[in-house]
């Protein structure tokens, strides 16, 4: 999963782009909710977050470092075909 840094400005340009609804406002700036962040896998090619962000304040989160395998697993229990 990816996580959202402390420089956000809360431009809520990332919120709307996300496939899996994981972003939303939090207490202080937005935050990713790492059960729903898929990194974009089972959609696109690259994290629409990280594409739609003005500040580039969106980077992998080094304690959820995930596969691609445990990525598209995470896709199929969000989506069950
Ligand atoms: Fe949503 Fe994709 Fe960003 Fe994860 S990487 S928060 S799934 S837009
Ligand atoms: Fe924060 Fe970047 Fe999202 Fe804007 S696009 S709300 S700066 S994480």
């Amino acid at each position: 999963a990816l996580r959202i840094l402390d420089d956000c400005i809360n431009c809520d340009m990332c919120e709307p782009e996300c496939p899996n609804g994981a972003i939303a406002l939090g207490e202080a700036i937005y935050e990713i909710d790492s059960a729903k962040c898929t990194e974009c896998v089972g959609h696109y090619d690259k994290p629409q977050c990280v594409r739609a962000c003005p500040i580039a304040c969106i980077a992998p989160d080094p304690e959820r470092v995930e596969d691609d395998a445990g990525l598209l697993a995470k896709y199929l229990s969000l989506y069950p075909q």
